[in-house]
């Protein structure tokens, strides 16, 4: 079991007894845990804590300097002595995670199968990873001086931006992440630096606590709110673990539920952790909980540096952050108070990793939750039939909000039958001649198609042939505005060829709508009315994104064009028409959970219309308008058509009925990867409750030159399947094929690219 750089090794019977061993998980990729001697020189221990259990080690490993974290300590190792080499630096004289936090780690390296090294790598921020001290360090902050006391309005009529700023360091230092937060432009800084009205100055934070102080004051709740929130209330007075699972329609006030859930843990002194999927995190998320309470907010995004991030999770860890909010890996940050987790938005695959440690934030709040004996609010307009699942089963409490908040009444839906109507670059009669409508009626419209770029292929119109990226097998999408073809699978790009490479032809033709034609064509058919787009093209650049969604929600442009982003949580009140352009694909897919994802899909895009006192209205065009789960999903919601998805889920014993875990591999060679998982498909058969599918070609057979295979195991229980795994892992790892192609586990998969 326990391994040294795979160094043969004979029985000893610890001769040597006073030296002292320490077992380390190492961010490696083997399923192991590896033995160090702790240094004898008693002039380096001088510099050196005594080792605890949990604190960081560096060590040497395989002629890199690696940090690993100490899991035991005096152990007897089935290595000889001379082969077992000195540790390096202990760097914590207290456990990095606290216990609580460590446990949870250790349970998701169980998991998931995966080694115990890398998933307390991947929970440390960068900074400690590197083996920084996890102390605080300097911070940058600015403050105003004397000078700045005596400035008035009238001086910055022409500089606006400098005033805003001016007025927001009346109240308090600000940090460099905070202006970037709060939107303050880098030259109104520089300008009021330049004129001596603000000065900056590197100071190490001191511990100072928190206390609660409201802010601005809430809505007024109706009826189903209230009861939300005085059950959530009465949770977070328990000291024991539950899940409530927030089911709310579109722009029923969910967000309002939470901040007032949360008044009485902060009044208690207790931390928030709050969860948002990647795209939830924008500065007015950030700023609405920070304009409810007068707490210190940490705001883990990817906009941090190193230290800025390493300072925000020290502030959680040692109760110096109130609030804390960030995305999926924010799920591993210590708060030392947590008295309640919120988790918005719970249907969202972003909680999910889909590669390295493939873990899934969601699933381990809910360990979290009763690890740490907090409430945990799952948040959605649209659950997951897993959640829908475990309230079935009373595992999860429920809580349901049915209308509007305010005056916002729901949308209308209207379903136009392709087949009767002339499509025009995608856009049929029936939907221009709505969309002139309320466009002419000064209100927004906003149209939703998942798929960047100009056109989805470039084909000849002589002979049929299309520009495939060859290492993907797949077409090339056109991006007219970057003048080039690009695969959206492994990133290739290429320069827009002239002719036809099969016969020479110049004809070529595009294929496929893309919102970057989508935006051409709207602007030629609708001059009067400026486009947006909102793809990942057109928001590219840092503060980019931030900048068109609020564009957006101030109607600056009467028509918005959108992929997945703009589906999801944002605030648009002008807009009173909703279009899905072409989400066909759905209805056919061999992902059983296409249908699940298309259902949420719709019910968030159509969540953006008529959000104000304006009724909205949802337009789908679609060639198979009598499909059962279109008619149910548009005459019923979302919250009948899951409750029937979920049934056929269970009739066909697949998740959340049954657990599944899905090998993935991928060589040069297919029949690497063919062979591997064929291996792996013998090493893995026999056990009566685990059913092995398989191996076979991945959905997508080809990725970036390398060949994929899949290996799919089923289990009516989770149980059987999870001693399969660790029953059998070892002859996995060790299968000689192995070592042709690359190979990884996923547990419960959510997508089976
Ligand atoms: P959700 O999170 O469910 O999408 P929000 O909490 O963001 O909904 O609320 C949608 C809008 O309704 C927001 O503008 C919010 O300020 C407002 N709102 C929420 N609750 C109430 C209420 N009880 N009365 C009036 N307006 C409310
Ligand atoms: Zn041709
Ligand atoms: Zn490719």
């Amino acid at each position: 079991m326990v391994n040294i750089e795979g160094l043969k090794y004979q029985q000893t019977n610890g001769k040597d007894n006073d030296v002292r061993l320490i077992r380390v998980a190492l961010p490696v990729p083997m399923m192991r845990l590896f033995d160090y001697r702790l240094a004898d020189d008693t002039a380096s221990m001088a510099a050196q804590y005594e080792p605890v259990v949990g604190a960081r080690v560096r060590v040497s490993f395989a002629n890199r300097e690696l940090v690993g974290f100490i899991t035991a300590i005096d152990v007897t190792s089935d290595f000889a002595a001379d082969k077992i080499k000195a540790a390096g630096k202990i760097l914590d004289a207290q456990p990095l995670f606290p216990a609580p936090l460590w446990h949870l780690l250790h349970f998701a390296a169980q998991y998931y199968h995966h080694p115990l090294g890398e998933v307390l790598q991947h929970a440390a921020p960068a900074a400690l990873r590197k083996g920084d001290l996890a102390d605080y360090q300097s911070v940058r902050q600015y403050q105003l001086t004397e000078a700045a006391q005596a400035c008035a309005a009238e001086d910055f009529k022409r500089a606006p931006q400098q005033w805003r700023l001016l007025n927001a360091l009346r109240t308090r230092a600000y940090t460099p992440s905070e202006l970037r937060d709060e939107d303050f432009s880098p030259s109104a800084l520089k300008a009021l630096q330049d004129k001596g009205l603000i000065a900056s100055e590197d100071v190490v934070p001191t511990l100072t606590g928190w206390s609660f102080q409201a802010g601005a004051e809430g809505h007024d709740l109706n009826p189903e709110q209230a009861l939300a929130v005085a059950a959530l209330s009465q949770a977070t007075a328990k000291s024991s673990g539950s899940v409530w699972l927030l089911e709310g329609v579109t722009g029923s006030g969910k967000t309002e539920v939470y901040l007032q859930a949360m008044v009485a843990v902060l009044k208690a002194g207790k931390q928030v952790l709050v969860l948002v999927p990647e795209i939830g995190l924008t500065p007015q998320t950030v700023a609405r909980f920070k304009e409810r309470f007068h707490v210190p907010v940490v705001a883990l995004h990817s906009g941090l540096s190193d230290g800025e991030r390493l300072q925000g999770w020290l502030q959680a860890r040692d109760n110096e952050a109130a609030i804390i909010i960030g995305t999926r890996s924010a799920i591993f940050t210590p708060c030392s108070a947590l008295g309640l987790i919120v988790l918005d938005e719970e249907h969202d695959n972003s909680f999910k990793q889909q590669d390295g440690f493939r873990y899934n934030a969601r699933d381990l709040a809910v360990k979290r939750a009763y690890d740490q004996k907090v409430p945990l609010v799952l948040g959605t307009a649209t659950p997951s039939l897993e959640s829908i699942a475990n309230v079935e089963s009373g595992r999860y409490h429920h809580l349901q909000l049915s209308i509007r908040a305010g005056n916002a009444s729901m949308a209308k839906h209207r379903v136009i039958d392709l087949k009767l109507e002339r499509l025009k670059h995608g856009l049929s009669e029936s939907l221009l001649g709505r969309m002139k409508q309320h466009l002419e009626a000064g209100n927004q419209v906003l149209l939703f198609l998942n798929r960047r770029g100009f056109a989805s292929a470039l084909m000849c119109h002589e002979c049929g042939w299309v520009g495939e990226c060859a290492r993907c097998e797949r077409p090339f999408t056109v991006h007219q505005q970057q003048h080039n073809l690009q695969c959206h699978h492994c990133g290739a790009e290429r320069a827009i060829p002239r002719q036809c490479h099969a016969c020479g032809s110049t004809q070529l033709i595009t294929q496929g709508l893309g919102t970057e034609q989508l935006e051409e064509v709207l602007t030629e058919a609708l001059p009067d009315y400026p486009v947006l787009r909102i793809d990942r093209d057109s928001t590219r650049k840092k503060g980019q994104l931030a900048a068109h969604l609020s564009a957006a929600a101030a109607g600056e442009y009467p028509i918005l064009i959108g992929t997945q982003m703009l589906a999801k949580g944002h605030h648009f009140p002008n807009v009173t028409l909703v279009a899905l352009l072409d989400v066909d694909g759905a209805l056919y897919s061999s992902d059983f959970r296409a249908a699940e994802r298309l259902g949420q899909l719709y019910t968030q895009v159509a969540g953006r219309a008529g959000r104000a006192s304006k009724p909205g209205v949802v337009v789908l065009q679609t060639h198979h308008p009598e499909h059962p789960l279109l008619q149910e999903l548009v005459n019923n919601g979302y919250q009948d058509f899951a409750r029937s998805a979920l049934a056929e889920r269970r009739t066909a014993m697949l998740p959340p009925a049954a657990s599944m875990a899905l090998i993935r591999s991928e060589a040069t060679h297919a029949s690497d990867a063919e062979q591997l998982l064929q291996a792996m498909s013998q090493v893995l058969q026999g056990h009566p409750g685990v059913h092995v599918l398989g191996p076979m070609s991945a959905p997508m057979p080809r990725r970036a030159g390398r060949y994929r295979f899949q290996l799919l195991l089923h289990a009516a229980a989770r149980k059987d399947l999870h001693e399969h795994l660790r029953a059998r892992r070892s002859e996995l790892d060790s299968l000689p094929q192995a070592r042709k192609a690359r190979w990884s586990l996923d547990i419960d998969p959510q997508d089976f690219v």
